[in-house]
């Protein structure tokens, strides 16, 4: 039977699931495989769909001119009249959107610098592919039509600027149009420069002073005069090797004080002789395993890898723009290979304001292996005290993720209150609960319902920051491949969520996370309450603890399963993820999506009206991850000796967290608090009642109930005397305060010498085996001691360059599955309450998996952290 109804579930989490696959896969240009030459070809619209983005053109040109794009003519009475032009948005920028990618596009614009269409033909954006339909982003797009590419076009309506003109968001992918509207416009206003649409802005010239520079190349980095560009193999997909990709060095050359110090009295003067008004020198020196100026270079042809950016000014450079630079005056230069002098010839540039190097590349992305261009730039700002007047006032742009942030701060200022509040009230749990009986529990549930009410309608419907099980996928893969600060501070709420519900597993388990603030988590719950007292409460159930407690893997069983995927293919695991109903429920909304979505959303939410947070307790990935280092947590609940044999509190336990001997699961306690209630109430916790009763008979008051649940003694007890038990506690064998019986490590017996046991205790983290262990698994602690030998000459192989960080943390994992089956036969406890202390219990299977991925999570964090500024990862 109990097979029978397993296969069943699982029969139809997996057609969910497919159905889920499937009609994301009808998606459209989600990782749409572009052609190779798209790239590279000089045909262009030989590979796209020109012709979509300017319509009525019949005849496109080749790519032309830096950055390409082509001409598109019409045919009018037989002659060929130019239309346009037509441009691939990745040949022009490189603008990530949500996913960390850019979104491909490509977009026509007129004669005029009206822009004539756009048609997406890639993206990575999860969202786009599960959430929101595509169209919203086609929709998105099509604003632009028709619109000047000089425009000050904005997200949004915008209140202080009377130029600006808003354009419509898309709900939920905010991130997403703002990257796609600079997208947009730095393409088109590039090409509109180079084609005399808009005319460049004039800067005034610089104009020295006559302040002494310094002597020393170290001096000269300090101020400011030289500035460093260092790109690692890891930043265009490909592995370290110990060697930098390029290191660059650069700086500006006509100022007379600085140039003299890099060339020398003699070499400056030559220089300056060879150059009209209007000219300016940069020099530029690096080192690394390839080349700034490109390989490709032919006599004639184009630097393609260097590029001076000064505003919506890009400056490039042909081989007449290049002079050698045989040698540097300032004392301390570093080893270099590469040298070169180039010349700006443009009365646009001004040395008096900031510009920036741009060194453009091939990226390998390390997923799929597809190669995209990328660019890598940095900021260029002569000192002040080398211009007169010092440095002009300059207007900048804020990065996307701060224009996201300051359009968002109302919000965001609220749910930090919100989330403070949460803080707040469950930081008075004590008293809350001291307050509350098991027939009143006002004092606990209003804050609560306030709580959850926000969480559903304000975090939920209106901010859609719902955290998801994808965000713990996207982490470590961003561990894995690439950091992007950017990319996590992208969704303001959703980055301050995370660091909150970190914080807070550490302290109280993922309880105050799921069982208060979790959108999804409160709604069903919320649910559930209503329909209780809607007269639905004689139909609402708790399935069998014995069901329970064999049902309660299968989440775990989902996050392992989407996190292995999601290491072959991050895009399936995204769609896997659907298990979550939260898009569907949140973001898109339950009749706006394909039925299955809303079928398997609603199923959850109509099941809620019977079963307590089935999807919690049974299905949700991401309230898996946060258990399992709930494990850790350091402030469990109080208990008394008495719950063991009890458990009454077990009866009002929603999530069936307490076991038959009173035991709290910290993994599935959502911490309502209930059981707390109960802990102090002298009508409902039985020992309690028994004391009160006893009293009352012998005519004895009542005195307060203490900390530790007993009524406080009548008569003082002397110091160091055991706290109250009564007769049932003191035949208890079980400590009801940990979730298994108490343990006591060999090592832990360092009484008075903290240094020993700091040291014990951290070789019993590192060394998983122990002598006794060794004599009943011989084989087992040979193979695990075997398998430790090589993942360590794997870090070092690693650390010499000799090995991608994927085959390292390929084998720390399969290290750490071993780890479990070594230290469950050697070292089978773990540390129970806050990591500083000495409790100790004894450890079964999951809380062994759960303290060792912890702690080599930790571990192999750790020498990331270490390894990667030494350049040695
Ligand atoms: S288990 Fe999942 S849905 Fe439930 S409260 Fe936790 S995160 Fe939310
Ligand atoms: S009753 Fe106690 S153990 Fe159960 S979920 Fe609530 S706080 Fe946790």
């Amino acid at each position: 039977m109990s097979s029978n109804l397993n296969s069943l579930f699982l029969r139809c989490l997996c057609w969910v699931l497919f159905l889920c696959w499937t009609g994301g896969a009808l998606a459209t240009s989600y990782e749409a495989q572009l052609p190779a030459e798209l790239n590279s070809s000089p045909r262009l619209c030989d590979f796209v769909p020109c012709g979509e983005v300017m319509p009525g053109a019949v005849e496109f040109s080749e790519r032309k001119g830096r950055p390409p794009y082509v001409e598109a003519y019409s045919r009018v009475a037989g002659k060929r009249q130019l239309m346009g032009y037509v441009f691939l948005s990745t040949d022009i920028v490189d603008i990530p959107a949500y996913s960390g990618k850019p979104v491909v596009t490509l977009i026509g614009m007129d004669a005029e610098g009206r822009f004539t269409g756009s048609k997406i033909l890639k993206h990575s954006e999860p969202i786009l592919l599960l959430g929101i339909p595509e169209s919203e982003l086609v929709k998105f797009t099509r604003q632009y039509v028709g619109r000047f590419v000089g425009d000050k076009l904005e997200i949004g309506k915008s209140g202080q600027d009377d130029e600006a003109i808003g354009l419509d968001a898309i709900t939920g992918a905010t991130v997403t149009v703002i990257a796609q509207n600079q997208v947009m416009l730095r393409c088109g206003a590039e090409v509109a420069k180079q084609v005399g649409i808009m005319k460049p802005v004039l800067l005034p010239a610089a104009k020295f002073t006559a302040a002494e520079a310094p002597r020393s190349w170290q001096e000269l980095m300090d101020e400011g005069s030289i500035q460093f560009l260092g790109i690692k193999p890891e930043d265009v997909g490909k592995e370290g090797r110990g060697q930098a990709y390029l290191d660059m060095w650069f700086g500006y050359l006509n100022q007379p004080a600085v140039g003299k110090s890099l060339l020398g009295e003699e070499g400056y003067a030559s220089l300056m002789s060879r150059l009209k008004p209007d000219e300016h020198a940069i020099f530029i020196i690096a080192r690394g395993s390839d080349s700034f100026k490109g390989s490709g270079f032919v006599r004639g042809g184009i630097y393609d890898r260097v590029q001076v950016r000064q505003g919506m000014e890009t400056h490039t450079f042909r081989d007449l723009d290049y002079l050698n630079l045989y040698s540097v005056a300032a004392s301390g230069v570093p080893d270099y290979r590469e040298s070169a002098i180039f010349i700006i010839r443009s009365g646009n540039f001004s040395a008096a304001y900031p510009w920036q190097l741009v060194l453009l590349a091939n990226k390998v992305d390390p997923e799929s292996g597809a190669r995209q261009f990328t660019s890598f730039h940095r900021e260029y700002w002569l000192p002040a005290k080398y211009l007169e007047g010092g440095r002009p006032l300059v207007e900048r742009t804020d990065p996307t993720w701060l224009k996201v942030w300051k359009g968002r701060l109302p919000e965001i200022i609220g749910f930090i209150a919100l989330l403070a509040f949460a803080a707040l009230v469950y930081g008075q749990r004590d008293r809350l609960v001291r307050r509350s009986t098991r027939k009143d529990k006002r004092w606990v549930s209003l804050p609560k319902y306030f709580i959850w009410t926000a969480s559903i309608v304000f975090v939920g419907f209106h901010a859609m920051a719902q955290p998801s099980v994808t965000q713990v996928l996207t982490w470590f893969h961003a561990m894995l491949y690439q950091w992007k600060w950017e990319l996590f501070l992208s969704d303001p709420l959703i980055f301050v969520f995370w660091w909150f519900i970190i914080l807070s597993i550490f302290f109280w388990g993922r309880g105050l996370f799921c069982g208060w603030l979790c959108p999804f988590g409160s709604l069903t719950e919320m649910l559930y309450k209503l329909a209780g007292r809607l007269g639905l409460k004689r139909f609402q159930f708790k399935l069998p603890q014995v069901w329970h407690d064999r049902l309660k893997w299968l989440k775990y069983g989902i996050f392992y399963g989407l996190l292995g995927i999601s290491f072959f293919s991050m895009g399936l695991a995204e769609m896997l993820a659907e298990v979550e109903p939260f898009k569907t429920t949140f973001l898109v909304g339950l009749f706006n999506r394909a039925w299955p979505y809303t079928l398997f959303a609603g199923s959850l939410l109509g099941i809620s009206l019977f079963i307590e947070r089935p999807f919690c307790k049974y299905l949700c990935p991401l309230g898996a991850a946060l258990a399992l280092p709930s494990t850790f947590r350091w402030f469990g609940l109080k208990r008394k000796q008495e719950c063991g044999p009890c458990a009454a509190c077990a009866v009002g336990c929603g999530s069936l967290a307490i076991d038959a001997a009173g035991r709290i699961d910290q993994r599935e306690c959502l911490l309502c608090l209930d059981c707390m209630v109960m802990y102090y109430d002298d009508h409902a916790c039985p020992p309690l009642v028994q004391e009160r009763k006893q009293r009352g008979k012998a005519g004895q008051s009542l005195t307060p109930i203490g900390s530790d649940g007993y009524y406080i003694p009548i008569k003082p007890l002397p110091a160091g005397a055991p706290a109250h038990k009564s007769a049932v506690a003191a035949r208890s064998k079980a400590d009801p305060t940990m979730l298994t019986d108490p343990a006591l490590p060999p090592y832990a017996d360092h009484e008075g010498d903290l240094i020993g046991l700091i040291a014990a205790e951290t070789w019993d983290h590192l060394w998983p085996w122990s002598h006794h262990g060794f004599q009943r698994q011989r084989a087992v602690q040979g193979l695990g001691l075997a398998l430790a030998v090589t993942v360590t000459v794997m870090w070092i192989l690693a650390a010499m360059g000799q090995l991608s960080e994927g085959v390292v943390l390929g084998w720390w994992f399969g290290w750490s599955l071993f780890e479990v089956v070594v230290r469950l036969g050697s070292k089978p406890y773990v540390k129970e309450g806050p990591w500083l202390g000495r409790r100790y219990r004894k450890a079964d299977t999951m809380d062994m998996v759960c303290y060792v991925g912890f702690k080599n999570l930790l571990i192999g964090a750790a020498l990331f952290i270490l390894l990667k500024p030494l350049g040695l990862f």
